[in-house]
């Protein structure tokens, strides 16, 4: 197949599996979101074109049964990642819709998880392991730009940019720690304890980032309307705290988002005769 004729392909599988999704979820993406996702698919095929045609197997599911909390609760560790196996090595790869420069800068939090797939699959079922890395898809700042201006030249100066493959280290000792830490976290799951972090935390700029924790995470969190730091810090941003706190609860996003929102829904609601009255 040429390229023009996968990424045509690319487009048909994008549709089908969008259509599923939001079948299945009941909820319709904005023309401007989906054309966002579909841009992620496809640069990341454009970009890693060599990775995808020499994966081995694809959707590896990796099972970690009959695990125990302190607490005696049952629990199993899963996930899913694709092996490329070449002539003299093996790569194992977790794919993450997250920007690079976060992974980078956050290797520790997903060296813990890839760890954990690593040794179920090479200890555990015997396979040959060499490299770890995660696929971060999220297009660069750069690349989104060029794409909108529909700048040919730019689009392949930072397409050569990107780097989404990062490789994370293989670190066996950490197992132990990070099977401890899934038992503490089914625990307080169990527990119900959902406390959330202090005040001082979505303060501080993340690692990494010009950005604090409380516009990088909070913003895009569904809780923060009940979350006690989020109002703490709302409050603690000073004299005009009242019209903050309002802007911060209220901020659903632009005008125009909402009204796209809204309209994408509503296009892909079912027709009223097949909606059931309410009694
Ligand atoms: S708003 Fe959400 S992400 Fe932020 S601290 Fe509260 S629960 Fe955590």
């Amino acid at each position: 197949m040429t390229d023009q004729e996968i990424e045509k392909q690319i487009r048909e599988y994008f549709e089908e599996n969008y259509e599923l999704l939001r079948l299945e979820g009941g909820h319709a993406l904005t023309e401007a979101g989906k054309q966002d996702a579909f841009y992620q698919v496809l640069y990341y095929w454009k970009k890693l074109k060599d990775i995808a045609n020499k994966v081995t197997e694809t959707e590896v599911k990796l099972s970690l049964p009959n695990q125990e909390t302190t607490k005696g609760r049952k629990f199993s560790i899963e996930g899913v990642v694709d092996i490329v196996r070449e002539e003299n090595e093996t790569w194992m790869y977790d794919i993450k819709t997250h920007d690079p420069d976060y992974v980078n800068t956050h290797k520790e939090l997903y060296e813990k998880q890839l760890n954990i797939y690593a040794h179920i699959w090479h200890k555990l079922r015997g396979n040959p392991l060499d490299y770890t890395a995660i696929i971060a898809t999220t297009l660069p700042a750069g690349l989104r730009n060029a794409i909108q201006t529909n700048n040919e030249r730019q689009k392949e100066f930072e397409l050569n940019k990107w780097k989404p493959v990062i490789e994370i280290p293989f670190v066996e000792k950490h197992i132990e720690n990070t099977i401890n830490d899934f038992k503490k976290v089914v625990d307080n799951i169990e527990d119900k304890k959902f406390a959330p972090p202090p005040l001082k935390v979505l303060q501080e700029k993340m690692e990494g980032s010009n950005t604090r924790f409380a516009t990088r995470v909070c913003r895009n969190c569904d809780s923060r309307f009940s979350c006690t730091s989020y109002q703490e810090y709302v409050q603690s941003l000073g004299s005009k705290s009242f019209a903050a706190f309002k802007k911060y609860f209220n901020d659903f996003g632009e005008d125009t988002d909402q009204e796209q929102w809204i309209e994408a829904n509503l296009e892909n609601a079912p027709p009223p005769e097949t909606v059931e009255p309410i009694t």
